[in-house]
Order: C-alpha cells, then structure tokens, then sequence
C-alpha cells in the first residue's frame, strides 16, 4: 500500500522512515514537507498539490506537531484519504472528535497512534494486573529535554503541551494497562517564567477501588533518565521500567527483552495495526490519554519557575 509522511523533522526520520521500509505491506511513495526530504522519494512542498496530484496514494501518516496537525488531517480525509496521526492526535479533543466525525462520515480509516503502548512488556503488565487488587501506582518520567528536544520551540508554545509531550506516553501506558478508568483530581503545573507550557508536573488521580495514582513528570532531569511506572498489588509489586521495555516483578527481571535499541519495535507495530484497519474498515481513537492532559490543563494549580533557555 503507498503511502505519504507529512512533516520530515525528527520522528519522521528516525522511526517512521525505517518502520516503512522494513514492512512488507508499505511503501514510502512520497513526501510533504518544507524543508525535509528522504532520500529517493518525490517530495512535495504544498499539501495541496501533494493530495490534487497523488490519487494513487491512499494513506497519509503525520508526523508534525499537534498544533498544524488538525489542518493536515482534515484535508486528507476531505481528499479521501486514510489518515494516521503522530501522538498527541490533536492540539485539543475537540479537533480530535472533529477528525472522527470526517473519517466515519467518508468511511475512512484514522488512527490516533500511541507508539508507547507497543513497548515490549506492556501487554504483559495489563495482563498482569488485570485482576489483582491495586493499593498504588505511581508514573515517574523524568528526562533532559535539552537531549530529547533540542531547539523546538513548538513545544513551549501553546498547544506545544511542553513536558505532557512525554508524559502523555506515560499517560498512554496508564491507560492501557489499568483494568479500569481513573480520572485527574488535581495537579500542579510548574511553568517557566519565560515559557507557555509546563517543565514539570504533578498529577492525582481519583481510581474506583481507592488505590493511590500520581504521576511525576520532570523535564530538568540529568543523568539517567527514567521511565517507570510501579504499581503496588495485595499480591506483589510489578514495575515497568525504560517506558515499557523491561518488567520487574518484586524486584526480579520478569523475563528476557529483546534489546531493540530505542523505541524499538513500536513503530513497526503501529504501522502494521494501521494496514489492519484500513482492511476492517475501522476508526481507532482512543483519546483517553488526552483527557488526562487537558484535565491537568484545566485543573492544574500554576506554579512559576526559572526560565528556560535551549
Ligand atoms: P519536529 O522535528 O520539530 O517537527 C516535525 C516536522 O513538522 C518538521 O520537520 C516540520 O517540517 C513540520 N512542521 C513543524 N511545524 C509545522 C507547521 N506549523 N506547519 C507545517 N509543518 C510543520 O518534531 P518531532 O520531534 O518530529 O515531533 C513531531 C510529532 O511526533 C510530535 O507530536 C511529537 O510528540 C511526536 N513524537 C516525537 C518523538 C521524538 O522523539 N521527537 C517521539 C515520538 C513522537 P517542515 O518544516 O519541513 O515542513
């Protein structure tokens, strides 16, 4: 199946690109983008012309921020294309009800991707958890995002989500692996004096059976990076560790994990469940861990903080 990247920066290049072109069901027919390209494949410039000249290629994947994101989609799905969004799928839920809205009302494809939800050992912790009794769970991500997003301003500006553009990762892992539905009850949103958006967060959680849920989020973090989500049981400790690549179970390395490098594997993945919709016909939005961060949005308490400078 042809298919098109729209927004050649970081993510397009280093996973789209690959996961493409190690599948046997895609491939890579063209690309839109101001100032990127891939090598060997036609590159467009204009949305537009892309979608009046390329009727033969069906399948859009967006790999741009979230702010100019709606607009691309939109587009594509009025073009009469199947559409598959980078994580966050939108700006606001709003624009994310609308794409759906587009997608049935054309009998289009649209997948709002969670690349984190692939990690290796996440099914295996849903599966653990699914009918033990939790006391507590507790999200700790913490990375440099002078290492991770180097010169983006997107991110610092509204819509840009700032620290939640990680953290909805975490959030995506929540959400899949808990058994039931949690909702925010409070936060605390630390924003730099200079900057739109959080560098680090705080988030409360209310669960049906009283466990404890609190997210930390923390984009100042040096040394070793952390992505851990632990979850404390009647009958044991589980904790998902790298975000999602290794799994411990009171304390013990739960099995073997192949080493895919990073993100290894969940792009592959997300490429192969968007060819499995197009083929059932289907629509996947599962927006709830956007809810979480437009609750924590909406509810969080703002702290200011020191400036930020790249
Ligand atoms: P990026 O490199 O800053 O931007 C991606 C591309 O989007 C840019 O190269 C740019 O291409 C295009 N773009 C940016 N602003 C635009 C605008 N206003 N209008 C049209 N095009 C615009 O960002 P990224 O790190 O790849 O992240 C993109 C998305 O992937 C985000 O939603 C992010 O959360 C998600 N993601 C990123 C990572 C990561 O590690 N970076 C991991 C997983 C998911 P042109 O200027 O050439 O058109």
């Amino acid at each position: 199946m042809k298919l098109a990247l729209v927004g050649i920066g970081k993510i397009a290049l280093d996973q789209h690109v690959p996961a493409i072109a190690g599948s046997d069901v895609w491939s890579l027919a063209a690309t839109v983008s101001r100032h990127g390209s891939v090598d060997g494949v036609e590159n467009y410039a204009d949305f537009d012309r892309f979608l009046a000249e390329r009727g033969d290629i069906g399948t859009v994947s967006l790999c741009l921020p979230p702010v100019p994101r709606f607009r691309f989609a939109a587009r594509a799905l009025a073009a009469g294309r199947h559409v598959m969004l980078e994580k966050p799928p939108g700006a606001t839920l709003a624009e994310c009800h609308a794409l759906i809205g587009l997608a049935e009302s054309r009998g289009l494809s649209l997948y709002a991707t969670w690349h984190s939800r692939e990690a290796p050992r996440v099914a295996t912790a849903k599966a653990w958890l699914a009918d033990r009794v939790l006391r507590r769970l507790t999200v700790t991500w913490k990375e440099d995002v002078r290492r991770w997003h180097p010169n983006q301003d997107w991110i610092w500006q509204p819509g840009g989500m700032g620290v939640f553009d990680p953290g909805i990762n975490a959030l995506s892992i929540l959400t899949e692996i808990l058994p039931v539905e949690v909702h925010l009850t409070r936060a605390t949103l630390s924003v730099p004096a200079n900057r739109q958006t959080p560098i680090a967060a705080d988030l409360f959680f209310h669960h049906p059976g009283g466990a404890e849920i609190e997210a930390v989020f923390d984009w100042r973090q040096d040394g070793d990076q952390i992505w851990t989500i632990e979850a404390v049981t009647e009958d044991g400790t589980m904790t998902l560790l790298d975000g999602g690549a290794r799994m411990l179970l009171d304390g013990a390395e739960d099995a073997a994990t192949p080493d895919l490098g990073p993100l290894g594997g969940e792009y592959p993945q997300l490429y192969a469940k968007m060819a499995a919709l197009i083929a059932r016909g289907d629509i996947d939005m599962d927006l709830r861990p956007m809810v979480h961060v437009s609750d924590a949005l909406a509810l969080g308490r703002r702290v200011a903080v020191a400036p930020f400078y790249d």
